[in-house]
């Protein structure tokens, strides 16, 4: 038994779906979904790439493994010389990028435990036996035109030649990245006709390779086919750094202001629509602050902005404080459950305190505009890494002014539905329930009857084990 997974970076769940719909996408329905199934799971919080592809590769949330989001600041490093505060403040979208293997805490990849394995334009990989790794050196050239001047589609052909030729080669597991519906979203809006065609472009680069496994005389693998994260339109830029600045704070933050003189905030922002803040960050305390050491005006200010859906912070009794303008409530997780109980309004959109189990809660918190928040929240705040303080943005607005090259038109990163959303289609039946991302990895280790060593832990359930959860509360 062998098995690839596919991840359209950016895909969103809805845009598939009208793609199939419309007979655009033949071979992921042929050859995926007619044997198997498509459902809409959810992704972690920050909802971005590479902190996103942690649960499919590792089977754990980013916060699990010290991953609070793509830039994220070490707050001993912050307080050292001009070398130790480069370094601290923590970007994988540089020269940086390879640090994300290293930062990931210890823990096996699916490519540790699946020795025949083969990536294809990854950020991710460790455990990769050596030549593992295919088209390292045009992921990164091909990546940085792309970046810069768009052309995303050459290096998505880049893909799929080498997952054709992979064709020809003997692995057990494949995971193959097409960066360009994420990266052309980004420069125009994630329904726009060049976005459509990268869809299509993954599909016929699927319906090559299992041709060509066929021409072999060779069995298709068990197929997945993923997304990260969703992706929507940003009508406005409110860049924190720039909004902390207005109000008298030096603010630490990329790409040029990470040395800021005597600065008193931290912002590092993911996707753009999330953003952690660190107060003090020359302080050399290696603590976070827990809500009450975080100055008041400045939440209730950044509170007050349209750009924020939700503010999240430790609270002083170790749960995690949920703010919005006017609402303010507590997560907790003790013996197995998880409680939410809203102090004033109601943040989450649960209408009232819940106490439910890990699987309850997803299922009850599927239909909010922010699938999943509890636990999401719960995980982020594992990492020590993580922020003071951490905003997830409303729907149309980032964290990151209109100065970024390229500007972003479309952006992801915060919990809200439209970011959290992805498609996840399999040549294999998946679970009648809510499902997450995470719990994709131990799936396919089931699939190819990989045991999994003593000790090793995942935050995902395998798909046969997730059944008789009860259908989201009707609303
Ligand atoms: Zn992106």
């Amino acid at each position: 038994m062998r098995a690839a997974l596919v991840l359209i970076d950016g895909a969103r769940a809805d845009v598939l779906r009208e793609l199939l719909a419309r007979g655009d996408l033949p071979n992921l329905a042929r050859s995926v979904i007619e044997p198997g199934s498509l459902t809409t799971g959810t992704t972690v919080f920050p909802s971005t790439t590479g902190v996103a592809y942690i649960p499919f590769l590792f089977g754990r949330y980013p916060g699990s493994v010290g991953i609070p989001g793509i830039r994220w600041l070490d707050r001993r490093g912050a307080a050292g010389n001009w070398r130790e505060q480069w370094r601290a403040a923590r970007s994988y979208c540089g020269p940086q990028g390879g640090l994300l293997n290293s930062d990931i805490a210890p823990a096996p990849s699916i490519f540790d435990l699946v020795p025949d394995s083969i990536a294809i334009c990854t950020p991710l990989t460790r455990g990769l036996p050596a030549g593992g790794h295919r088209i390292p050196l045009r992921r990164v050239i091909l990546g940085a035109a792309a970046h810069y001047i768009g052309t995303y589609p050459a290096l998505d052909r880049a893909v799929a030649s080498a997952w054709l030729d992979a064709a020809n080669e003997s692995w057990r597991f494949l995971f193959v990245v097409f960066p360009g519906v994420d990266g052309i979203s980004h420069l125009k809006d994630p329904h726009h006709p060049a976005v459509l065609e990268s869809y299509r472009l993954v599909d016929r680069a699927l319906g090559a390779f299992r041709a060509r496994v066929e021409r072999l005389g060779g069995e298709p693998p068990v197929f997945f086919v993923v997304s990260d994260h969703g992706m929507t339109v940003v009508r406005e830029h409110h860049d924190t750094a720039t909004f902390l600045e207005s109000i008298g704070l030096p603010t630490l933050r990329h790409p040029t202001h990470v040395w800021r003189r005597g600065a008193r905030a931290a912002t590092m922002v993911s996707g753009n629509a999330s953003v952690q803040l660190y107060f003090d960050p020359r302080s050399g305390r290696d603590t976070p602050r827990t809500e009450s050491e975080i100055p008041a005006s400045v939440l209730e200010r950044l509170l007050a902005s349209p750009a924020v859906r939700l503010a999240a912070c430790r609270a002083g009794n170790g749960g995690i404080s949920v703010r919005t303008r006017k609402g303010r409530a507590r997560l907790s997780e003790e013996s197995g459950l998880i409680r939410y109980e809203p102090q004033e309004g109601d943040p989450l959109g649960l209408r009232g305190s819940v106490e439910l189990d890990d699987r309850e809660m997803l299922s009850r918190t599927r239909d909010t505009d922010v699938p999943d928040a509890p636990r999401q929240l719960l995980q982020l705040f594992q990492a020590h890494r993580a922020g003071d303080l951490v905003l997830a943005a409303a729907p149309g607005y980032d964290f990151r002014g209109p100065w970024e090259i390229p500007e972003h038109q479309a952006g992801h990163g915060s919990l809200i539905a439209e970011h959290m959303e992805v498609p996840i289609a399999a040549s294999v039946a998946l679970p009648d329930a809510p499902i997450r991302t995470v719990d994709l990895m131990p799936t396919i280790l089931e699939r190819l009857d990989v045991a999994v060593p003593r000790g090793v832990m995942f935050d995902g359930v395998p798909a046969s084990r997730i059944t008789g959860v009860p259908e989201p509360l009707a609303r």
